[in-house]
């Protein structure tokens, strides 16, 4: 009798650490089922690095990629390279964070039914126009950078491409190229680079100096060439002589700037390069940007003078930048750029972007002064004829960046129209003089936008 209850009793203890053991499971299951399921590595939705579940289209419905067998990309090579920083390609060399961030969405999954891609799949709609892309790609050339473009109001990004880019059906020999045209072939420089911004950097100084100095607006500059500090000047290539403040921005005068970076002092410029967020990364579809850089630590007042021309040690990353112009198209309020309009899976619509309209950073009147300020710089200097049919606002840069290498051209901007509500933003390396190079660039680029919307 004795041996008999001790079995039931050890029966009894085994089916309670099965139960035990079983709700667990399923308590685990539902709580962190969806997580699982989209893990790095499940075979069910990954190929490699990248997501493999489901369609992706551009904002028109012009199919991107297609993971259902072994990643289908677009039909033409020109947008398959325009995408592939955005899509990833088959090995994962490059990853595509903001697919996989909607893994769950993308995949459909559901804690009584399990992983239902398998019906239908994914349809993942991106906020990008492929028409858009292909500009872009176009107009870059052979050079390496960035161009991007994006909605101040709505937040959606309607183009970034990375260059150099590939095919990611035609890989190329990477490994024994040996002219140095695939560098940085894996890296999207739309969010993963950082640039010296060189003068676009001054649009920062002017707005600080139009929100701390008073009376900048009736003040006078005088241009010699040469501003003294002593042991290293600030220079400019040429005499600009007397220039208004408006002109010192439309002639991009370093011997002004280093005079408005002496009235405005150290900490000031270093409080408004905080308070535009100009070095903080920028956070969307599960991509963190890169930071910027902006030190003054232990500086001779001719690095601070420098710094407020966007050299020294500045560093700004494309991104960043680009939602900076929008900021001030946007009279003062900041909107962060996105990548992903909406999922359906199975039909039913699991994601819809929205953009992420952030707090006023700006007065309005200093933001609409700035828009004045450098529409006056296309009008001045840029040439209206090279932006027809567009209020186009624009500083170039051209950034030195030592070496043997040639200044990166930089061109950053917007749109004041109210139909076309865009910023746009390109960094071309190694290439020369930002207003040479950059303006038949964007050009190319608004004009694409403007057939396209
Ligand atoms: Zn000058």
């Amino acid at each position: 009798m004795k041996r008999i209850a001790l079995r039931s009793a050890t029966i009894w203890i085994l089916v309670l650490v099965l139960l035990g053991g079983l709700g667990f499971f399923l308590f685990e299951y539902f709580m962190y089922g969806d997580q699982w399921v989209i893990s790095q590595g499940s075979p069910h939705i990954y190929s490699g690095e990248n997501i493999d579940t489901g369609i992706v289209l551009d904002r028109d419905g012009i199919l991107l990629l297609d993971t259902s067998d072994n990643r289908t990309y677009s039909a033409t090579k020109e947008l398959r390279a325009s995408m592939v920083h955005w899509l990833g390609d088959r090995n994962g060399s490059v990853s595509a964070p903001a697919i996989a961030h909607y893994a769950k969405e993308m995949a459909g999954f559901d804690v009584l039914t399990g992983v239902y891609s398998g019906t239908e799949g994914g349809r993942a709609t991106l906020t990008m126009s492929a028409k858009l892309q292909l500009a872009a790609l176009q107009a870059m050339g052979e050079y390496k950078g960035t161009l991007a473009m994006y909605n101040y109001k709505t937040g959606e990004l309607l183009c970034a491409v990375t260059a150099p880019n590939y095919d990611p059906d035609d890989v190329p020999d990477i490994e024994s190229d040996e002219t140095g045209a695939y560098e940085g072939m894996y890296m999207n420089r739309f969010t993963q680079s950082v640039y010296i911004p060189g003068s676009i950097f001054k649009i920062v100084t002017t707005a600080a100096a139009l929100e701390e100095i008073e009376d900048i607006r009736e003040q006078t500059f005088t241009c010699t060439g040469v501003q003294e500090y002593g042991t290293k000047d600030v220079t400019c290539e040429h005499i600009h002589g007397e220039l208004d403040f408006d002109g010192i921005l439309a002639q991009s005068c370093n011997c002004a700037f280093a005079q408005v970076v002496e009235q405005l002092g150290r900490k000031k410029l270093e409080k408004y390069v905080e308070k535009y967020n100009i070095t903080e990364p920028i956070y969307f579809d599960g991509i963190a940007t890169a930071a910027g850089n902006f030190d003054l630590e232990d500086c001779a007042p001719v690095q601070v003078a420098w710094s407020g021309i966007g050299q020294h040690k500045d560093q700004i990353n494309p991104c960043r930048f680009l939602t900076f112009m929008g900021t001030i198209a946007n009279d003062g309020i900041e909107t962060t750029p996105h990548l992903m309009q909406s999922i359906t899976c199975s039909g039913e619509e699991t994601y819809r972007g929205q953009g992420s309209i952030g707090e006023r950073i700006m007065p309005v009147e200093v933001a609409q002064e700035l828009q004045r300020m450098m529409r006056n710089n296309v009008e001045e200097k840029y040439g209206l004829e090279n932006f027809p049919e567009l209020t186009v606002c624009a500083k170039t840069g051209t950034a030195q960046v030592g070496g043997d290498q040639n200044s990166n051209a930089m061109f950053a901007g917007f749109v004041t129209d109210e139909a076309h509500p865009i910023a746009f933003f390109v960094a071309v390396e190694d290439a020369g003089y930002g207003r040479q190079v950059c303006v038949p660039i964007i050009n190319e680029v608004l004009q694409a936008y403007l057939e396209a919307f």
